[in-house]
C-alpha cells in the first residue's frame, strides 16, 4: 500500500556532473515524518528534459552522510573540527609567514572546472589580486586543453561547438574523433540518433568499439595515438579527389598551401602501416565527408589527452576548412568538453595563462583592461606562471610552498600520480576546499566544506558555449560555504578583503560581464534577468539588445586579418610517445564509463552509480590475455616506467590486441594514472593519458 505524502517541495538545478548541464529537479516529500529524494529532467532547449544515470542519482552524493560540514585542521596526523575563524586565522598566519619569507609566488592556486563562472572569475582574481601570485592554473588543462589551443590557434578563438546542437540532426555527415559520447555525455546521443535516422553517415575514430562507435557506418579502430595520422590522409585523399573548397581556401583561409604540399608527400599505404586503418576505409570515410554538402566534426579526449593533442585538433579542423564546412548551417566543429563547466571554467582567467574574458596575460592591453577593473595597477598584476601538472614540479624543486585547491582532487587525477602525491606532502601549508574528504583534501593541513550543486547558485556555461544560470536554492548544509564565499573570507583574512566585498554570485557576475566586455568570451550582454527568461545565451553576446550567437564564423574568422589558419603537423609527434618495447609491451589507453565522473569522489559515493562499477578492470582481448596468462576476472598487475597498479581482467574481442584499457574513476592502487607518463604537449601543457607502454602479469 502506497504510504500518504504528507508534504512535497521541488528545488531547480542543474547536473552538477558532464557538459551538457542538464536542467533537473530534486523533489523532497516527506512520507511518514521522514524525508524521500528523487531526481526528475527539466525541459530546456539541448537536454529537453533528459537525464541519464549520472544525473538520476546525482541528489545521492550531495545529500551523502560523509559530506564535509565544518573546517577541519590536521593535528597529529589526525583531522579536528575546528571553527570558521580558527580556519580563517590559520590561513592568514601561514600566508603572511611563506610570503613574508619566500615571496608571494611561494604560494598557488589549484581550480577547477566543475565550479561556477563566477568561481572560475573570482579564483583568478582572488591569486592575482588576493595573493599576487603568478602560479594558479586549474584541472581543465588536464581536459580541454588541446581543444582550446587548437581553435585559438586556428580560428582565433575557443568556444566549444561553433553551431548549436539543434543542427545535429541536420547534418549530412559528422566525424567523432576520439569521443565516447554515449556514456560521457549521454543526453546530446538523441542528436546523432536524429542525424542518423535522418540519413546522415557518420563516422567514427577510435580504438575501443563502444557505445558510440556502435551507432558508426563506418569505425575506424587505429591504434591509440595515431590521429594525427588519420587527419592528414584524409585530408590527402580529400585533395586528391578533388573534393576542396577552393572559393572558401582562398577567401576565409591561411596557409593550405604549405598543408598541401606535405600531405601530396604523405604515403597512404605508410598511413595505414601506422595507424592499423586499412586504406579503403581512410578512402571511403574521406571521399564521403568530402562529397557531402554538409558536415561535422567532434573532438574529445581520445586525440586531445596526447603528447600531440593540439596537433591532432588542428589537423581535424584542416579537413572542416578544405572542405568548406564551417560556417554554414549544419556544418562546424564540436570539442566535446567533458567537466560540467569545461567550457566556461576557461574563460574568466583561472588558467595560468590568461584573465577574464579570454584574454592574455601577457598582452599589455589586456593587462591594463583587467587591472583597472580589479582596481590595482598594471604593473602589479603577476605574470603568466605554469600549467597544472608542472605547478607540482615547482612543489618538488621548492619553489612554491603553499597551495589553496579548489573543487579538485589532482592526486588522483594527474598524470604520475605517485608524484604528485610526493610532491603534495611536501608543502609547508596546504588547504582544500571540497564537499568531501578527498585523497588530496586527506593531505591538507585544513580542509574547509564547499557547498554542492543543490546549493550553490551561479551560472555554467554548457558544451555548445550557452551560459546557463543554476537557481540553486537547497538549504546549505552544515557549516559549509558556497566557493565564492570561502574566496571572500580568505581574502578578507589576508587583508584584501576590499577587493573582496560581494553578497551574491549575481553581484560577482555583474563583475564578470565588466571584466569580459570586449574579450573573446564577451559576457557583457547576458544577465541572471535575462537567464531566467531565456533559458540560456550563447556567447559571445556584447550587449543586452545582442540576440546570442546561434553560429560562429559566418563572416569572419577571429584572427586579425579575419582568415583561418592553417598549418601542417607531421605524423610522428614531438615529444615522442611512450611506444611498447620489450620491457613495456602492450599501449595503455584510459576514458570513462557511463556510471562514474572524473575521479570518482562524487559518483563512488551514490550507491546506485557505485553498484553499476565497484571497481575498475583492465578491458584486454582474450588473445592477449592468454599470452600474458590473464585469466577473466582475476587480479591482474599493470606496470609502466612511473608505477603499477592492480585490477580485475576484463575480456573483450572488440578491443584491438595490442591495446588495454583502464577506466580513470578509482584511486590508490586503482589509479589508472599513476602509469602516465609526465611529459607534456609543447603546445597547450596536456599531459598524454591516451597512449602509455606498459606490462601486465598476474596476480597470485
Ligand atoms: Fe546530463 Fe551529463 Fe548529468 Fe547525464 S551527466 S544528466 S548527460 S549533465
Amino acid at each position: 500500500q502506497q504510504k500518504k505524502i504528507q508534504s512535497e517541495r521541488v528545488y531547480d538545478t542543474q547536473c552538477p556532473y558532464c557538459s551538457m548541464q542538464c536542467k533537473m529537479q530534486l523533489i523532497e516529500q516527506t512520507v511518514v515524518s521522514r524525508k524521500q529524494y528523487k531526481t526528475v529532467g527539466k525541459d530546456n532547449p539541448t537536454s529537453q528534459g533528459r537525464l541519464c544515470i549520472k544525473g538520476l542519482n546525482a541528489h545521492q552524493h550531495a545529500l551523502h552522510r560523509s559530506r564535509l560540514k565544518q573546517p577541519l585542521k590536521k593535528v597529529d596526523g589526525d583531522f579536528v573540527p575546528i571553527t570558521w575563524p580558527e580556519a580563517l586565522e590559520l590561513i592568514a598566519k601561514n600566508v603572511n609567514e611563506i610570503q613574508a619569507i619566500e615571496g608571494k609566488d611561494a604560494l598557488s592556486v589549484y581550480g577547477s572546472a566543475s565550479i561556477t563562472n563566477e568561481e572560475a572569475y573570482l579564483l583568478g582574481k582572488f591569486a592575482r589580486v588576493g595573493l599576487g601570485t603568478k602560479y594558479i592554473d586549474y584541472n581543465g588543462r588536464l581536459c580541454m586543453g588541446a581543444a582550446a589551443t587548437g581553435a585559438n590557434q586556428t580560428f582565433g578563438m575557443d568556444r566549444g561547438f561553433t553551431n548549436t546542437i539543434e543542427e545535429i540532426p541536420h547534418t549530412r555527415c559528422i566525424i567523432l574523433a576520439g569521443t565516447n559520447i554515449a556514456e560521457c555525455q549521454p543526453t546530446i546521443m538523441p542528436y546523432f540518433e536524429r542525424a542518423k535516422e535522418n540519413g546522415a553517415y557518420i563516422i567514427a575514430i577510435d580504438p575501443r568499439e563502444t557505445k558510440t562507435t556502435k551507432i558508426a557506418d563506418l569505425h575506424l579502430k587505429n591504434k591509440p595515438g595515431t590521429d594525427v595520422a588519420i587527419a592528414n590522409s584524409l585530408l590527402k585523399v580529400i585533395i586528391d579527389h578533388g573534393l576542396t573548397d577552393e572559393q572558401f581556401l582562398t577567401s576565409r583561409t591561411n596557409g593550405f598551401e604549405q598543408v598541401k604540399q606535405h600531405l601530396l608527400a604523405i604515403d597512404l599505404n605508410q598511413t595505414s602501416e601506422q595507424t592499423g586503418v586499412p586504406v579503403d576505409q581512410l578512402i571511403q570515410a574521406a571521399t564521403i565527408f568530402g562529397k557531402e554538402e554538409s558536415g561535422m566534426i567532434f573532438t574529445a579526449r581520445g586525440i586531445e589527452q596526447q603528447l600531440d593533442g593540439t596537433a591532432a585538433v588542428r589537423s581535424f579542423l584542416n579537413i572542416l576548412l578544405a572542405t568548406g564546412k564551417i560556417g554554414v548551417p549544419n556544418s562546424g566543429y564540436g570539442a566535446v568538453t567533458g567537466q560540467g563547466n569545461g567550457q566556461g571554467a576557461r574563460e574568466h582567467g583561472q588558467k595560468a595563462d590568461q584573465l577574464p574574458g579570454y584574454r592574455s596575460i601577457e598582452n599589455t592591453e589586456h593587462r591594463a583592461y583587467i587591472a583597472n577593473v580589479w582596481g590595482i595597477p598594471e604593473n602589479e598584476l603577476p605574470r603568466k606562471g605554469v600549467s597544472a601538472y608542472e605547478m607540482f614540479e615547482k612543489i618538488d624543486q621548492g619553489d612554491i610552498t603553499g597551495m589553496f585547491i579548489m573543487c579538485s582532487n589532482p592526486v588522483v587525477s594527474n598524470p604520475n600520480a605517485n608524484f604528485v602525491k610526493k610532491a603534495l606532502e611536501k608543502l609547508k601549508f596546504l588547504v582544500v576546499a571540497d564537499m568531501f574528504l578527498s585523497d588530496t583534501a586527506k593531505l591538507a593541513d585544513l580542509v574547509l566544506p564547499a557547498t554542492s550543486y543543490l546549493e550553490d547558485e551561479g551560472t555554467m556555461t554548457n558544451v555548445e558555449g550557452r551560459v546557463m544560470l543554476r537557481e540553486a536554492t537547497f538549504p546549505v548544509q552544515g557549516e559549509a560555504k558556497h566557493d565564492w564565499q570561502i574566496i571572500c573570507e580568505i581574502a578578507k583574512a589576508i587583508g584584501r578583503g576590499k577587493y573582496f566585498s560581494y553578497q551574491s554570485a549575481e553581484e560577482i557576475f555583474e563583475e564578470l560581464r565588466i571584466a569580459s566586455k570586449g574579450g573573446i568570451a564577451d559576457y557583457h550582454g547576458i544577465t541572471y534577468d535575462r537567464l531566467r527568461h531565456e533559458q540560456g545565451v550563447l556567447w559571445p553576446c556584447p550587449t543586452p539588445e545582442h540576440p546570442s550567437t546561434k553560429r560562429l564564423f559566418e563572416y569572419s574568422f577571429a584572427h586579425p586579418d579575419g582568415k583561418a589558419k592553417m598549418v601542417f603537423f607531421a605524423n610522428e609527434s614531438s615529444p615522442p610517445k611512450p611506444r611498447p618495447d620489450s620491457d613495456y609491451p602492450l599501449i595503455l589507453t584510459t576514458g570513462r564509463v557511463m556510471s562514474h565522473y572524473l575521479t570518482g569522489e562524487q559518483t563512488r559515493k551514490s550507491h546506485s552509480l557505485a553498484a553499476q562499477n565497484v571497481e575498475a578492470f583492465m578491458e584486454i582481448h582474450p588473445d592477449t590475455a592468454t599470452r600474458y596468462n590473464l585469466k577473466e576476472q582475476a587480479l591482474v598487475k599493470i606496470e609502466s616506467a612511473y608505477g603499477e597498479i592492480i585490477v580485475r581482467s576484463k575480456w573483450s574481442t572488440t578491443i584491438r590486441k595490442d591495446t588495454v584499457f583502464v577506466p580513470f574513476h578509482w584511486t590508490d592502487s586503482q589509479n589508472v594514472n599513476k602509469l602516465v607518463s609526465n611529459q607534456l604537449d609543447p603546445f597547450c601543457r596536456m599531459p598524454g593519458f591516451k597512449v602509455s607502454a606498459v606490462k601486465v602479469s598476474p596476480v597470485n
